[in-house]
This record gives structure tokens, sequence and C-alpha cells, in this order.
């Protein structure tokens, strides 16, 4: 069962592809790291010298590989992509690096995944442009050193607590991406329903941005489910109505929450009394990965407000306690001591 408002990237995503600004002017929201991005890209380009190295951190789906490709365009230079997990040999990082050309971008999604192997590579190509490869084994095997082009690596993380200290000191230019308000969301639903030529009132528009949890990705995900909903309906522009009949339909609830976010709130409001309950404690319980629970569904209940984080768990808040129809947390008043 897929999430439908998960931000996770998915093969049925390939559309998403269109709805991909080109450029920083057409990129909403994140106005600090545009800006800054903005002036650093002008500088490099006016010197004709490589960007220094980029790190964006942040949840799934806020814009991460979309910037990536956008600066690549704006420098001018060309764009190689790969992510963390799929170099697996120190061979296949070497190979990509020995193809790239003067000011090239190498965007490498989910650095955090990295192998220690392959990260040590990484350093001396990152500070010194320079590859020192082992080449051969036993008594024969020798050290090369390679020079490299003088590229700008762009890296991605959802998890920047992950990465090692040493790897992130070499990043020149670190950009946190936040959660989009429902404003810059409109701002994106109306765009890709423009893209996507599907006719759409503001109203509509703002329906589907306040339940999108933040987040482009399932801002424009939702955008298209809700098309399918109109076309079947027979009705030429999607509305508030419709939009909202939709979303409930598709169990996206009225803070955009669903089913998943819901059992999870739960877990810890219902059968464990408010919490605080340890991670592995809701994964186990939930049948989700830790993994899953911590990049996905945890970073926009925080966000708004909907569970804490204590040292020896999670718990909910009043917020949640409401949400789910509660008035509050159902035990009988336990004297501080019992709790622990
Ligand atoms: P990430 O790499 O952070 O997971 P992506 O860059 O793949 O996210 O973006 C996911 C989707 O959201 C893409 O379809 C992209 O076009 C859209 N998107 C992201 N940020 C914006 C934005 N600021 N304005 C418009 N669309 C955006």
């Amino acid at each position: 069962t897929e999430r439908l408002v998960s931000s996770a990237k998915r093969d049925t995503d390939l559309t998403e592809a269109s709805l991909r600004p080109q450029a920083l002017a057409e990129f909403i929201g994140q106005e600090q790291a545009r800006a800054n991005l903005s002036v650093f890209i002008q500088a490099a380009r006016s010197r004709g010298e490589a960007l220094d190295h980029v790190l964006f951190a942040g949840p799934p789906g806020l814009g991460k590989t979309t910037l990536a490709q956008i600066m690549s365009k704006e420098l001018g230079v060309g764009f190689r992509a790969t992510s963390g997990p799929v170099i697996s040999k120190a061979g296949d990082l070497a190979a990509l690096l020995t193809n790239l050309e003067d000011r090239d971008v190498l965007f490498i999604d989910e650095i955090h995944r990295l192998s220690p192997a392959v990260e040590e590579i990484l350093y001396p190509a990152m500070e010194d442009f320079q590859l020192d490869l082992i080449i051969g084994e036993g008594p024969a095997a020798r050290s090369v050193r390679i020079d490299l082009a003088k590229f700008t690596l762009v890296a991605a993380t959802t998890r920047l607590g992950l990465l090692t200290t040493p790897l992130r000191d070499r990043f020149g230019i670190p950009v946190r991406l936040n959660f989009y308000t429902v404003e810059e969301l409109e701002r994106v639903v109306t765009r890709g329903a423009g893209v996507l030529g599907a006719p759409i009132n503001p109203e509509g528009a703002h329906e589907i941005a306040r339940r999108a949890r933040g987040t482009p990705r399932i801002a424009g995900r939702l955008l298209r489910r809700v098309r399918d909903f109109a076309a079947v309906a027979g009705r030429d522009i999607i509305d508030a109505t419709l939009a909202d009949k939709a979303l409930n339909a598709l169990e996206v609830d009225s803070e955009g929450l669903d089913p998943l976010d819901r059992r999870y709130l739960s877990c810890i409001a219902r059968t464990h009394d408010g919490g605080p309950v340890g991670i592995d404690t809701l994964a186990a319980a939930l049948s989700e990965p830790r993994d899953a629970l911590e990049e996905i569904v945890e970073p926009y209940l925080l966000q708004q407000g909907f569970i804490s984080r204590t040292p020896r768990g999670r718990i909910v808040t009043l917020k949640a306690y409401k949400h789910l129809g509660m008035s509050g947390p159902q035990r009988a008043s336990v004297p501080d001591d019992d709790l622990f």
C-alpha cells in the first residue's frame, strides 16, 4: 500500500519532471536560500570558476534535486546525477569523477548513505580535485594520483545528523530547506495546474495547498489526483468543494494527514497513553521501517506541533488529541513518581 501523501520519490512520479521549475526565478519559496545561491552563482560565473560545493539538507520533496539542476543551468555547466546508495564501490565514484569537465555539477542525492570507503576518496576529490587510487594487489600494488577537473559537488540529504563531521565541513555552502507556507504552495499548485492544463480557482488551489504537508512534491501529487476526480466527475474547474471531496476520498484529512500519520498519532495517544514512546517501539507497532518514520512521517508532525520529542521518546500534544477527537490523556492522574 503506497502512501499518497508520502514525500518519498516513486517511479510513478515520472510526470513530476514536467512540473519542475527550470530557472531560479521560477522556483517558488525558500527566499533566503534562493537569494544566497543567486549571488554565489553570479560570482562564480563572473570569475569563470567552479562554484563552491553545496549541501542541501531538508525533508524529501522540498526541491533539493530541482535546485541542483537549476544551478547547473544557471552556471551554464554540465550536470551529472547519482545517489549515495548507488555508489557501492570506490571505483564507481572514481569513474564518475574522472568523466567530469571543468566546472561541471555532480549531484549526489542521499549523501548520508555513502559507504565509508567511498567517502574516503571523496575528501581529496572535493578538497584538492585529486583522486588517490590503489592499483593492483599485494606487493605489486601501487598508488596513483589523478588530477580531476575543478567540479562542484552538490549534495542532498534528508538526514543532516547522519553526515560525518569531516564530510559536512567540506561543503562551503550549506543550505537548509524548510517546509513551504500554504501561500507558497498555493503558487506551486496554481503553476502546476497551468503546466498540466487543469483549470483551478484560487479556493481550489488553497484547499490542496493547505493539505500538502508543506511539501511541493505532495502538492503536485495531490493536484494530479484531484484533477482525475474532476475529469471523472465531469467538472471543468477545480474548486474548493471538489478538492475537499477528492482529498477526503483519498483519505487525506483536513490537516493533510494520511492514514499512517493518524495511526502513528493514535498509537502514541491511545495505545501508549500519550507517550513517551521510543521510535523502535513505534516502528514495530506500525510495521513501518524506522527510517521512513523519521524521514517522512515525523518531521511534519513535529513542525505542526502534533508531537514533541523528549529524551525518552515521542509524546503527543493537545493538538494531536484534539485532532483525534480525544480530550486528552486517558490515564487516571498518575503521580509523577510512577512514571519513572
Ligand atoms: P527533493 O530532491 O528535495 O526530494 P525535488 O527537487 O525532486 O525534491 O522536488 C519534488 C517535486 O516538487 C518536483 O516535481 C519539483 O518540480 C517540485 N518542486 C519542488 N520545489 C518546488 C518549487 N519551489 N516550486 C515549484 N515546484 C517545486
